[in-house]
């Protein structure tokens, strides 16, 4: 054991006098800074006993001091540049809420508020009825709630109005969704008793009708939100599927995913089914996603008849699932965009990125190359079309065109590049494609532009 340099380590007192780390008492708490030069020097004492080290500088010490502040002070959960393409991206926190939704949940959350307050009778009010309002104006329901997710909703739904009863559902729809979401094992935990009809490519109407009995608690239709079924297939279209229930007096409901609430045809995608479409149509209840296409806050929104909607309210595991003041202020403020249909896309971040216009994309992608290629040597850059995808389990089939950077390292390989690049501060996510890093400008913002240079700046000087 080298004795000599285990006396030439420092003391804590030494190192918190040194200006290097000094700077750090005011970003940082003291508490982290003497806990990281506290495991500084006994990573060190444990690197000379083992005779891993036989000599170290006071530099490197104070360096190690500092990087380890840095680790400690950094939060766990954190901005990242998403440069994927992917603008629902389950894996990077979905959607982005808007200017609006933001400034709604500062307001709420800075204050007291009126969550379960009712200011007219000056008595305790209900925290579902701040949105119901707008939610039935915008969807055309008569009667509304919100939960933590879709997949409570989809709970809750079963388990008032089919508990120990029969749910009739296609075997083509029995989706599971990332994250191991599966519509049979969440139909089972909420009581209901799974019915698979037809087969996986088709389901007619008979299929449904043949195994209605007096145990039937209702008919489900869950949309097929990341995946399609294509070829030789068949559905039984929502109309029909309602007039059935109707004719058995059974409740139709349906778990549309998404959440759509603007008709993307009229901007060239493929139809999707809006929520609008279905509650005109006659379904009962229709369930969807806060934080999918709708552009808002993690919730799951339950729409339908008032009779189902009320009975809802009253289970007792509404309390189990209910949802924060932060969520409600955020899902208000996304609403309201709503009340007009180009104020939403222009306001909420999820729809606008989906329909951005490919020539903004084009000069957003010019504008950063242009900026990597200014001060950047050891690069190749280069702009070509590419395709987008809107993920969240929407629109699995739709590709949308867009411009990326392409971009090769004449001195690493991609594959180091996408871990420095990932490893950067503000972790910037790529993708990797023919041995190229792709950078998509759909999902990226001109204010990240110089955080993307910084990264390479600090890729070159690790080198
Ligand atoms: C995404 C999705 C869910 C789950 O929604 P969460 O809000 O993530 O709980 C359920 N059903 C369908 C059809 C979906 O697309």
């Amino acid at each position: 054991m080298n004795k000599e340099l285990l006396r030439k380590l420092p003391k804590v007192d030494e190192l918190l006098n040194q200006e290097k780390i000094k700077k750090y008492l005011n970003i940082t708490m003291r508490n982290i800074i003497v806990d990281s030069i506290r495991e500084t020097i006994c990573n060190y004492r444990n690197m000379i006993i083992k005779g891993r080290i036989n000599a170290f500088t006071n530099e490197d010490i104070i360096n190690s001091v500092i990087m380890t502040i840095e680790e400690k002070d950094e939060f766990k959960l954190r901005k990242v540049i998403n440069a994927t393409g992917i603008v629902i991206h389950t894996n990077m926190g979905r959607s982005l809420l808007s200017k609006g939704a933001v400034e709604r949940v500062i307001d709420v959350v800075e204050n007291y508020n009126n969550l379960e307050y009712d200011i007219n009778k000056g008595k305790r009010g209900l925290r579902y009825s701040h949105i119901e309002e707008i939610i039935t104006k915008i969807t055309g329901a008569e009667a509304a709630m919100v939960v933590n997710n879709n997949a409570s909703a989809v709970m809750l739904v079963l388990s008032t109005l089919c508990y120990e009863k029969e749910a009739i559902v296609s075997r083509g729809q029995l989706v599971e969704i990332g994250g191991s979401f599966r519509v049979p094992e969440v139909m089972k935990l909420s009581g209901a008793k799974l019915v698979e009809v037809g087969t996986t490519n088709r389901t007619h109407l008979f299929d449904y009708e043949n195994n209605i009995s007096e145990n039937t608690g209702v008919l489900l239709k869950v949309h097929t939100s990341n995946y399609k079924i294509l070829g030789f297939t068949e559905e039984v279209p929502l109309d029909e599927l309602v007039e059935l229930g109707k004719e058995h007096n059974i409740a139709v409901i349906e778990d549309i995913g998404s959440g759509v609430l603007v008709d993307f045809s009229k901007y060239g995608f493929a139809y999707e089914p809006t929520v609008q479409e279905s509650i005109k149509k006659g379904v009962d209840v229709v369930t969807f996603s806060g934080d999918k296409m709708l552009g808002g806050p993690q919730a799951g929104i339950i729409v339908g008849k008032k009779k189902y909607i009320d009975k809802m309210k009253k289970n007792q595991l509404t309390r189990a699932l209910r949802i924060d003041k932060m969520t409600l202020a955020a899902l208000e403020g996304t609403l309201k965009y709503y009340l007009d249909e180009e104020e939403a896309i222009k306001n909420i971040p999820t729809l606008n990125m989906i329909l951005a216009d490919k020539d903004d994309i084009m000069k957003k992608a010019q504008e950063l190359k242009e900026m990597l290629e200014k001060s950047l040597r050891d690069y190749d850059f280069n702009i070509s079309s590419d395709f987008s995808m809107v993920g969240g389990g929407s629109m699995p089939t739709e590709k949308v065109d867009t411009y990326v950077i392409r971009i090769r390292s004449k001195k690493i390989t991609t594959k180091k590049l996408e871990y420095l690049l990932r490893m950067n501060k503000i972790p910037i996510i790529v993708r990797v494609c023919n041995d190229e890093i792709i950078l998509d400008l759909r999902t990226i913002f001109e204010k990240d532009f110089n955080t993307i240079l910084d990264a390479f700046h600090n890729v070159e000087s690790n080198l």
